[in-house]
């Protein structure tokens, strides 16, 4: 992806949003023949109402996971767990049976995958696809679900909508393939939209033109939207507060105005020296060196010790915590010293 991580403008917040969904302590894990590997740990966040969270780290941080443990379209031998997983304040996604799950999926919680082209029915119109969900979970006519697909394509921005209606997702480019997947997404006016890298397989402007129309959606609608993505630009652009995965684990959680200002975590500061910025010229960018710890060969101490330029005793021998509760987060002992005026 090639967007810049311009800073982004100070977002003021005149109220608390009530929360809309409310993950603690969660766990994923999947089972193997002989043994069950965990990708995701100690997981916790809140989305409150209209609010836009991201979720960022490289891959193999366990942000996609998180996000399909959360709308429930994990593999059959996936373990969730978590102290508390609540949509609405009403709805405990951990322990809820998938009838009534699936009554949530695409009515109250929706998704947007990065790939349309493989998330979309080739077999379909798109018109149809968009129709589906009006006619599973509102019961709508035939005409009424047609009308109102119609609606959601102008919407989107979709041109010439009654005739695109009947188009097949070949027949439309990759930009309007992944409108007409946000078009799915919103269209029963969802309460959560989880947008899972949704700009990567995108060029440029088309993607400028994803992110205008998400923004829109979310100042019109009011939805929240939980953003996932690897691209610290479309955090800039976007997000009101960041979660920073590493290793299957919140490492940092800020306001976005904060987190640019400044980062605490040394991962945090780490993918923002090797994200380019439009006003800094450079022959090339820095790269953080190793990889991300497999989930089988994870460390005893703090995940990112081997990587991290600030590494001190403690952090191979003791993994730090990171505390629940309001304002912002951060993993590490750097900051658990500091605290503890050590
Ligand atoms: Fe670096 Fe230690 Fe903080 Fe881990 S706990 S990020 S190794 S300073």
């Amino acid at each position: 992806m090639t967007a810049t991580a311009d800073f982004p403008q100070q977002r003021i917040m005149t109220e608390k949003h009530p929360p809309v969904l409310e993950v603690e302590k969660l766990q994923i894990s999947f089972r193997g023949d002989d043994s069950s590997t965990t990708v995701v740990e100690d997981v916790s966040f809140t989305v409150g109402r209209g609010e836009v969270v991201g979720i960022v780290g490289e891959s193999g941080s366990g942000k996609s996971v998180t996000s399909y443990g959360i709308m429930g379209v994990l593999p059959p031998n996936a373990e969730v767990t978590a102290s508390k997983m609540f949509f609405a304040g009403a709805h405990d996604l951990v322990r809820l049976p998938s009838k009534k799950r699936r009554r949530l999926q695409g009515k109250e919680i929706s998704m947007v995958f990065q790939e349309p082209l493989t998330s979309l029915n080739p077999l379909m119109s798109v018109g149809k696809q968009i129709a589906e969900p009006l006619r599973y979970h509102e019961k709508l006519s035939r005409k009424e679900a047609k009308r109102r697909t119609v609606e959601a394509l102008r919407s989107v921005g979709i041109p010439r909508a009654e005739q695109t209606y009947s188009s097949y997702p070949h027949e439309l480019s990759g930009g309007m393939r992944q409108r007409i997947m946000i078009a799915i997404a919103l269209v029963c006016e969802p309460q959560l939209l989880i947008a899972d890298e949704p700009t990567t397989a995108l060029d440029v402007s088309v993607e400028a033109q994803i992110l205008r129309l998400m923004k829109k959606l979310r100042r019109t609608t009011g939805t929240s939207i939980l953003l996932i993505t690897h691209d610290l630009g479309v955090i800039a652009e976007m997000a009101d507060r960041v979660v920073v995965m590493y290793a299957g684990q919140v490492v940092e959680e800020a306001e976005v105005y904060e987190l640019f200002r400044e980062p605490r975590h040394p991962y945090t500061k780490a993918l923002m020296a090797s994200t380019p910025k439009i006003e800094e010229v450079r022959d090339e960018l820095e790269s953080i060196p190793g990889a991300v710890p497999t989930p089988s060969k994870m460390p005893t101490g703090c995940r990112f010790a081997a990587r991290c330029p600030k590494a001190m005793e403690i952090c191979s021998e003791r993994p730090p915590e990171v505390e629940l509760g309001s304002g912002a987060k951060t993993r590490c002992w750097l900051y658990a010293e500091q605290e503890t005026g050590s």
